[in-house]
């Protein structure tokens, strides 16, 4: 964290997943060593459920911006973590949680608490490019590159024919009726062969 911190200079914004893997003790010593880098969130430092473990992060370490949901799957444990104020940023993934519906409605849960929604690879698809750019309490789109650096996008991540690409950080979701998803029988096809 020091080293990219040190590259990336005072005024980028860093993050740090920790994919559900420390208990609270750790979570809490980690996150005060990491206090010099000012992480823009924490996320999922704890096990999703743990509600509890949530509410004492926010007691030991109160200065930590926290954030977690990409594993709740439906949008009851999200209206509990608003009501609870319980994390800074909800991530909700549009394709775990129940589509678009299950989105708005988290969505406006959020937004009547002040609270953020980054959605969960919110721009790896259509359907949540358009949730990001429809929805003003999404601040940034997550994008999940799955490739070595110094690969171009559109050449080493598998797009859904019709679907917008970023384009130095930026991204403007097709307009085109529905989703904008330009699937022919062929990419179908193709996909499952
Ligand atoms: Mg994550």
């Amino acid at each position: 964290m020091a080293k990219t911190r040190e590259l990336i200079g005072p005024h980028v914004e860093l993050m740090l997943d920790c994919w559900m893997s420390l208990d609270l003790e750790f979570a809490v010593r980690l996150t005060e060593r990491l206090r010099p880098y000012s992480l823009k969130w924490l996320e999922d430092c704890l096990v999703p459920e743990d509600f509890q473990g949530f509410a004492e992060m926010r007691k030991r370490v109160p200065w930590q911006t926290l954030a977690t949901g990409e594993h709740w799957y439906t949008p009851l444990p999200f209206l509990s973590a608003v009501s609870g104020r319980v994390v800074d940023y909800l991530q909700p993934d549009i394709q775990f949680v129940g589509g678009l519906t299950a989105m708005v409605k988290i969505c406006h849960i959020a937004e009547a608490a002040g609270i953020g929604v980054l959605p969960h690879c919110g721009v790896n698809d259509a359907y949540g490019q358009h949730t990001c750019i429809a929805m003003p309490n999404v601040p940034m789109g997550e994008f999940f590159v799955n490739t070595a650096p110094g690969i171009p996008l559109n050449e080493g991540y598998r797009w859904t024919p019709g679907m917008a690409v970023p384009e130095d950080g930026f991204l403007v979701p097709n307009d085109a009726p529905g989703f904008g998803i330009e699937l022919t029988l062929d990419d179908i096809e193709r996909a499952v062969s």
